[in-house]
C-alpha cells in the first residue's frame, strides 16, 4: 500500500482502485481498472471508477497524464506538491519529477500573458533515462544537457 495513502480515509472501494492501480504496475488507464473491478465483483458502473479515481487526485494521491490518457499513483512524500511528468515518447512510462521553480515560472509566464492560470500537472515530452542508455549516441545527449 501506498505508504501517504495510510493517512487518508479511503473507503473500500477508492483503496481499492488505488490498489488496482498499483497492482498494473503504478500507472493505467481507467478501463483498465473498471476490467479489474469487474472481474472482481461483476458488473460495475464506469462512474464508479472515475469517482474513486478523482478522490485519489484531489488527495494528490494519483495524477492524471492527459498525453497518454492515464492515471499513476504519486511518488512523492508530501501532500502539496506540483508534479513535473516526464511522458517518454518512446515506451511511453512516465517520470514523476518535482520543480517548483518551474512549476512558477510557468505560472507567472501565463499570468503576464493575460491567461487564467489553472492549477494543473506540467507534461513534458522526452525520453525516459532507460530508453536513452539503449539508443548509441545518448552520451552525448546527457553531456549538452548537463551544460544547459
Ligand atoms: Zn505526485
Ligand atoms: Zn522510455
Amino acid at each position: 500500500m501506498h505508504c501517504r495513502a495510510l493517512g487518508v480515509r479511503l473507503t473500500a472501494q477508492r483503496k481499492e482502485v488505488l490498489e488496482l492501480l498499483l497492482r498494473r504496475g503504478g500507472s493505467a488507464k481507467a478501463y483498465d481498472l473498471q476490467d479489474d473491478m469487474r472481474a472482481r465483483h461483476g458488473r460495475v458502473a464506469p462512474s464508479t471508477v472515475y469517482r474513486a479515481l478523482e478522490f485519489l487526485m484531489d488527495q494528490h494521491l494519483v495524477h492524471r497524464v492527459d498525453a497518454l490518457n492515464t492515471f499513476i499513483v504519486c511518488n512523492a512524500e508530501h501532500a502539496a506538491h506540483h508534479p513535473l511528468l516526464l511522458v517518454c515518447s518512446n515506451c511511453e512510462a512516465v517520470t514523476e519529477l518535482h520543480d517548483d521553480k518551474a512549476y512558477e515560472a510557468v505560472q507567472k509566464t501565463l499570468r503576464q500573458a493575460g491567461a487564467g492560470f489553472v492549477e494543473s500537472e506540467i507534461e513534458v515530452k522526452g525520453t525516459c533515462g532507460k530508453c536513452r542508455s539503449q539508443k548509441p549516441g545518448a552520451e552525448r545527449e546527457t553531456a549538452a544537457t548537463a551544460k544547459g
